[in-house]
């Protein structure tokens, strides 16, 4: 892109960087550790395009030594914000933080800013997702998302393959066990019993398209010995509005959550999405500079749990038991496992999906030989850089198909969706699920 044309995209930063920004900046000794895992420089082989690089980048617009309008928010933009720089890092960076804050310093355009907004509020704002996802579902459960979405080219493709492989591959009930309804905040359950209690975090793409993730999720929950709570007034977890770098809106949506899961008197908060997980983690870092939410950011964040550490502590207590011990059908077949880095790299979250899958009977686990690689789908990522994207993605899609699986297995829905989509294109019919929906279909 000529530089003009950058300029006219992205306009100027708009705040100076924290102070809180600049130590972290300042902790990169600049080893280049980071820089052979990190999944654009490996595409573009570009030293701006890699963590190093990006780094750099934010110390010079730190400093006042580099356009902000031109190089800075290109190479900001092209990261996938995938993290992998951040599990090899001696030093302990913290690099998601410091995109998250460098991408709020990026003004764009008028009309790109109108355009990012509209697009998040349709799929987060309560009242206008509700008419998105009731669309969406209707595409999908028609057919039209599927069969249009193999035809069609360009982004209105892209985004009807994107929702074709948000389908239940088991149905919407694998299971005869109806999830219990949750009890209320404001009526919690007994405490002598042993039984623990959760919220689940519901979300808006968990929501209006993954009911049947949610509903295996609480059946699978309440096989072990954990009861729902309500948790009224939550919401979107922000991590998307974080990743666009608009931080005022992410922490609003934030504070209604600290608020809400606040009036819950629950052991855990549970999420099935590794993107919302590493937001509702990520809370004390959007809150550093204001302290009375930081100390309640931090009290949330210890009760944040996924899915899948909830049900590897289970099988853990019970020496392989709960979680699965009640399983009452083998599942015969193969599953690839791959991580999504919102749980791999942004939670540290490494072992216990494996751990639960391969506690179940009958399935053969294997994790993806790039397991710990990006996906590429990266939020809305592969919508605006498909390119990148696609080639981020070739290496994923070349190993599912190679091994012959029954099914791949991943907890996050951007990572279902994308890998589920490319699949499509490639005409490769091999369902793209969440774990629990497996550990779910063990119970028959
Ligand atoms: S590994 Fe860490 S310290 Fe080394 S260059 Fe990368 S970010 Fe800097
Ligand atoms: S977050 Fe991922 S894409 Fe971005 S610099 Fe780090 S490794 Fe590279």
């Amino acid at each position: 892109m000529p530089e003009a044309a950058i300029g006219e995209e992205y306009g100027t930063v708009s705040q100076a960087p924290s102070r809180i920004t600049e130590e972290l900046l300042g902790a990169c000794v600049h080893c280049g550790f980071c820089v052979p895992v990190c999944p654009t420089w490996d595409i573009l082989r570009e030293e701006n395009d890699s963590p190093r690089g990006r780094l750099y980048l934010m110390l010079a617009e730190a400093d006042g030594r580099v356009d902000p309008a031109g190089a800075f928010a290109v190479h900001l933009d092209r990261c996938l914000g995938c993290r992998a720089c951040e599990s090899v890092c001696p030093a302990g960076v913290p690099y998601g933080h410091l995109l998250e804050q460098a991408r709020a310093r990026i003004r764009r355009r008028p009309a790109t800013r109108r355009r990012q907004r509209w697009v998040l509020s349709a799929l987060t704002r309560p009242d206008a997702s509700k008419l998105t996802y009731a669309a969406a579902r209707f595409l999908r459960s028609t057919g039209l998302a599927g069969g249009l979405g193999r035809l069609l080219p360009g982004r209105a493709g892209q985004l009807l393959r994107l929702l074709a492989a948000t389908r239940p591959a088991f149905g919407l009930g694998a299971s005869s066990l109806r999830a219990q309804p949750p009890r209320l905040g404001d009526d919690p359950p007994d405490k002598d019993d042993d039984r623990e209690t959760y919220a689940l975090l519901t979300g808006c793409v968990m929501e209006g398209l993954f009911e049947h993730v949610h509903a295996a999720t609480r059946r699978s929950l309440a096989r072990s010995g954990y009861d729902e709570v309500e948790a009224p007034g939550q919401a979107c977890c922000g991590a998307l509005h974080a990743h666009a770098g608009q931080l005022d809106e992410a922490r609003q949506h934030a504070r209604r959550n600290i608020e809400a899961f606040e009036r819950t008197d629950c052991d855990w908060v549970v999420t099935n999405s590794a993107g919302c997980g590493a937001g509702l983690k990520d809370y004390p870092a959007w809150f550093a500079q204001e302290p009375d939410w930081l100390e309640r950011a931090e009290a949330l964040t210890g009760r944040v749990r996924d899915v899948t550490e909830i049900l590897a502590v289970e099988l853990e207590r019970s020496g392989g038991g709960s979680a699965t011990a009640g399983a009452t059908r083998a599942i015969e077949g193969r599953v690839g496992y791959d991580a999504p880095c919102h749980l791999h790299h942004a939670q540290g979250v490494l072992d216990q999906p494996l751990d639960v899958l391969r506690a179940l009977p009958g399935l053969e686990v294997e994790a993806l030989p790039s397991s710990a690689h990006c996906c590429g789908g990266a939020g809305m990522y592969n919508l605006e850089h498909p390119e990148l994207a696609d080639l981020v993605r070739a290496t994923k899609l070349g190993e599912i198909q190679r091994g012959g699986y029954d099914w791949i297995a991943t907890g996050n829905p951007g990572c279902i969706m994308y890998l589920g989509a490319g699949l499509l294109r490639a005409g490769d019919r091999t369902p793209v699920v969440h774990p629990v929906e497996l550990v779910d279909r063990a119970w028959g």
